[in-house]
């Protein structure tokens, strides 16, 4: 049997005829930058999400940048994260001249360590980016207090969590602005790049519309200076298809989650913790394990995919060298990076697929 990580095609055969329909109808139109298909894709993900506004980027990167940018960011300001995400994370913050400064995660979640937080505020403190990681969010309870105590932001990078939520809420509510993307990898990907702020707020709302269009306020009158930052026609209209099926998705993930948690009580194996007050859609299944890179290898050999997200920590990046970080300065973070291992959870595998990748699994600890 053969399992791959991700099967991306096997998803788009159940939406096919959908999307090459509503994709044909943005041609016809040739509305392609922001349009229609853009405004009735932002009006159903705000409900969804559960938030007053949605706002169509260019990327979840992007969303980052610009919800920074609305925020007023600049240079030398100093942003708090977590060293244990992807890139785009902390390079937002850095791309404009701020600093991010990093704060260790929990063994059990993955997620920002909250309980760390307060003694990295400084005068310079703007904002935290708490990441919801692999689809569980990070608790934000804790996070929304000391933000209001030290009266900065918090921006949600929920790139990897559409749908999830904590005690009922869904992701993108917490903080001033949500961050998503729609790479297409992600729970709801779209054909290219694209991504999402939301927000409950309306001067941000505002801010973030004239911003991605190059902070125009009107025809070729600019108040500030913000990119192009805008979501394509076709896009809006891939998305508006796939949002329909994002719930049954997320669903699935989170069934072939329970499964494999079955299979790997008692065993070397320690399965992802979610929180008792989330609902998890799964972005990725991420285990850690002794012996991971030998285990992927074995994986590997049984035709079976897997990923490491993430094998290095950002502030021990190249890139990152002159935040004068070194190793050892966030332990929980740099012994994830050498215990964590992906295995395929997309919707579209079956519970037989799902028992072959975990009992391989555990014939590399008898074998072992
Ligand atoms: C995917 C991702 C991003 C960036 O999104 P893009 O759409 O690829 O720019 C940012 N943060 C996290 C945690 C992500 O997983």
């Amino acid at each position: 049997m053969r399992v791959p990580i991700l099967d991306l095609k096997a998803q788009y055969a159940t939406y096919k005829s959908e999307a090459v329909r509503a994709i044909s109808e943005v041609c016809e139109s040739q509305s392609f930058a922001l349009g229609p298909a853009v405004a009735e894709f932002e009006e159903k993900i705000a409900a969804y999400c559960g938030s007053k506004y949605a706002i169509g980027v260019s990327s979840g990167s992007d969303a980052l940048l610009v919800s920074l940018m609305a925020l007023e960011i600049k240079p030398g300001d100093e942003v708090i994260t977590t060293p244990f995400t992807f890139f785009a994370t902390a390079g937002s913050i850095a791309r404009l001249g701020a600093r991010p400064v990093f704060v260790d995660v929990e063994y059990d979640s993955y997620n920002i360590d909250a309980s760390l937080i307060e003694e990295k505020i400084t005068e310079k403190t703007r904002a935290i980016i708490p990441v919801h990681l692999f689809g569980q969010a990070a608790q934000m309870k804790p996070m929304t207090d000391i933000a209001q105590r030290h009266d900065i932001s918090v921006i949600e990078d929920a790139a990897q969590a559409i749908g999830a939520s904590q005690d009922g809420i869904r992701c993108g509510n917490f903080g001033d602005c949500g961050c998503f993307s729609f790479y297409p990898s992600k729970n709801l990907g779209c054909f290219g790049d694209g991504g999402l702020v939301t927000t409950n707020r309306e001067d941000l709302a505002e801010k973030i519309k004239v911003l991605r269009n190059h902070g125009q306020d009107s025809t070729y009158f600019y108040k500030v200076i913000g990119g192009n930052f805008r979501l394509d026609g076709i896009q809006g209209a891939v998305l508006s298809v796939k949002l329909k099926y994002v719930d049954q998705w997320n669903e699935k993930r989170r069934q072939h989650g329970v499964l494999y948690d079955s299979v790997f009580a008692d065993s070397p194996v320690r399965p992802p913790k979610i929180d008792s007050n989330n609902v998890s859609i799964y972005h990725q299944y991420t285990v850690t394990v002794p012996e991971r890179d030998q285990l992927q290898k074995f994986l590997a050999e049984n035709k079976i995919g897997s990923a490491v997200f993430y094998p290095k920590p950002l502030h021990l990046q190249d890139c990152f060298r002159e935040l004068g970080y070194k190793n050892g300065d966030f332990p929980v973070a740099e012994r994830l990076c050498g215990e964590v291992l992906s295995l395929p959870v997309y919707p579209e595998l079956t519970s037989e697929q799902i028992e072959y990748v975990a009992k391989t699994v555990l014939k590399f600890y008898e074998l072992n």
